[in-house]
This record gives structure tokens, sequence and C-alpha cells, in this order.
């Protein structure tokens, strides 16, 4: 029984890979929706580019990248950076495109998992809506089993949900859905949660409740929820993995709200206090790059940053082998890895 992970090319061992991001966006449209008419306002050019990526997605021209050429020279960098598997975590609601994923990780030659689930019910259609907790289980359980949005690249994981503060009722139905499918499915689960420092506990509790294995469970963006690192420790004793996942977005500046974010070294104190804890294998790391300017055709640090720059930091500042390992192998694939193989996999 080999665990494997479920990319877009097919199931392959979990043991293959070392250096893995657990949640980026490869290809994807996040516009918010009270934005969309100001596409084709402003465009980004070298003069703009600072301010642009200042203010995140508020540039909508800035908050989407579909052009799979463009994906494909991003994640072959990210190959050339030593990275050999990256999550793209568009779900149902972010213009997820699994057969460009499939292409371009072809053409690059990386890894890619594509993602079951929805977005915030903000991004999400009337159909998506009126579906109860039943039909989205359906629905999750064959973007797993069967392939994504009508093609036969199927999800690794589920999530990220998306959540607001407070919850909508659509996003509470897939959260429910999310727990019942993973139990089905054996695919892990990764949540975007509301920016309120009750709504990942108020997750955990729905997770729990529908019966989810939590350890298999991603907390996602640990750096806004709590800049200081409050309450992290407590979440992560829950059971949940917690992720920071700004890394690369070295500035205090938060486009969504009065919040003073961590640099990367400020998120590696935090991290660091977290293996003091004993809590070091819940925690994990991205970048979530959902924003042109953060890739390197913009001028942005690009997929790589975390194994560029970020690695020799955490090796700077003291983390042993073994801590880094966890970060960056161990950890994610706990939550990626599908238990037990398929016939056609132990061939
Ligand atoms: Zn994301």
């Amino acid at each position: 029984m080999t665990a494997f992970v479920r990319t877009v090319r097919g199931d392959l061992p979990a043991h293959d890979f070392r250096h893995v991001l657990m949640h980026e966006h490869v290809l994807w449209d996040i516009v918010p929706p009270d934005r969309r008419h100001l596409l084709g306002c402003e465009s980004i050019d070298t003069k703009n580019r600072w301010q642009t990526d200042y203010r995140s997605n508020e540039n909508p021209e800035n908050a989407l990248q579909q052009d799979v050429a463009v994906a494909t020279e991003e994640i072959g960098h990210l190959a050339g950076d030593g990275g050999d598997l990256i999550v793209d975590q568009s779900t149902y609601g972010l213009a997820r495109d699994p057969a460009g994923l499939q292409r371009a990780s072809d053409k690059a030659g990386i890894a890619v998992v594509a993602c079951a689930g929805t977005y915030t019910a903000a991004y999400l259609d009337e159909a998506i809506h009126a579906m109860d907790v039943d039909g989205l289980t359906e629905r999750f359980v064959q973007e797993v089993d069967t392939g994504l949005d009508g093609t036969t690249v199927k999800a690794g994981l589920i999530g990220e949900i998306g959540c607001s503060a407070p919850l909508e009722e659509v996003e509470r139905r897939a959260l429910k859905a999310a727990a019942r499918a993973s139990r089905r499915t054996g695919a892990g689960i990764s949540v975007h949660p509301g920016r309120h420092t009750d709504a990942p506990f108020e997750i955990v509790d729905i997770l729990g409740h529908e019966g989810a294995e939590l350890s298999r469970v991603a907390m996602c963006h640990m750096d806004r929820t709590y800049p200081t690192g409050e309450r992290v420790a407590e979440l992560a004793a829950a059971g949940v993995a917690v992720e920071w996942d700004f890394f690369g977005i070295e500035q205090s500046h938060y486009w969504m709200g009065d919040v003073e974010l961590p640099t990367d070294r400020g998120r590696l104190r935090l991290i660091r206090d977290m293996f003091e804890r004993g809590l070091g294998h819940r925690v994990l790391v991205s970048q979530d790059i959902c924003t042109r300017t953060r890739l390197l055709t913009w001028g942005g640090h690009g997929y790589g940053h975390m194994f560029r720059n970020v690695v020799p930091l955490m090796k700077a500042l003291g983390f042993a082998a073994a801590e880094i390992n966890q970060l960056i192998s161990a950890n994610p694939l706990h939550i990626l890895a599908m238990p037990g193989a398929s016939e056609e996999t132990e061939q």
C-alpha cells in the first residue's frame, strides 16, 4: 500500500516529493465581483507595478492569470528552484482550469494538484447556492473520483473552501460536504477562514462534528487572521494544521483591513515558537500567489521564492534539517497523501 498524491497527470507515490508548495494559484480569476466592471481600466507596467502590488487585487487586472503559456513558464522556473509539487487551490468560483493545469504540468515537467470544492459565497452562482449538503457532497466526491468541470482531470484536495465571517449558509453547507467527501474519497481538506479571530474555531467545530480527520485539514491564512500569532497554538492544539501562506509578501500593509502583516522573518519567528511548543508537525508554509505582480513575468518573486530564499533563511535562523523537511515536505504530504493505492498504481 503506497500512499499517493492525486495530481493532474494521475496518481503518483507521495514519497516522490520533497519540495511542496501547499497553497498557490497557477491559473485563476479572483477579481472581486464588485470590481469586475473596472477590468481593462489600468494595465500593469513597470511604472505602476509596485503600487499595484502594494494594493494587491484592488486593480482587477492584477487579480487574474488565465494564460497557460505564462503558467507553464512560471511553474517551470519553480522546478528550476527545486520545487517538485505545487497545489493550485483555485476552487470553483475562481475560474478553475483543470485542462489548462494538465497542459502546463505536462510541458513544465512539474507535478500539479488541482482542487475540488467551492470558494466564498460572493463568487458562487445560483446553482451552487441552491445545492444542499448532499448535493455538494456528491459534487465534491465526483471532482476527486471522476474529474473536474467535465474533464477527466481529478482533484487531489478539497478546498480552499471559501468562508466569510459571519459564515454564509452555502459556505456552512460546503464545509459539511467537504468533511463528508473527505471521508468518502480520502482527500484532505483546506479552508480559507473568514477574517475574524473566532472564524477558524467555528470551522473546526463544523468539520469535527461531521467526522473530518482534523489532522488532514489545513486552516489557511494565519498571517492575516492572527498577525502576531495570537491563538495559533490554540488552533493547532484543536487538531488542524495551521498555514502561514503569505511568504513573499514582505510588507506590513494589508489591503483588506486594519492588520499589520508579519514579514518572512516574522513568520519564521512565529513558526519557531510552534516548534518550541511541540506543534511543528501542524505547521504549513506557502505563498498563496493570486496576483500577477507576485509572478516573475510581472517583476515579482515567483513560485520559487520559498526554495530560493525562505529555506536558506530558515537555515540561517537555526532551523534543523528535520524541521525544514517537516515544513516543506512531511506536513503538506500528510494532508495530500491519499491512503492506500488503487490497483493500477500498485503495478
Ligand atoms: Zn488561496
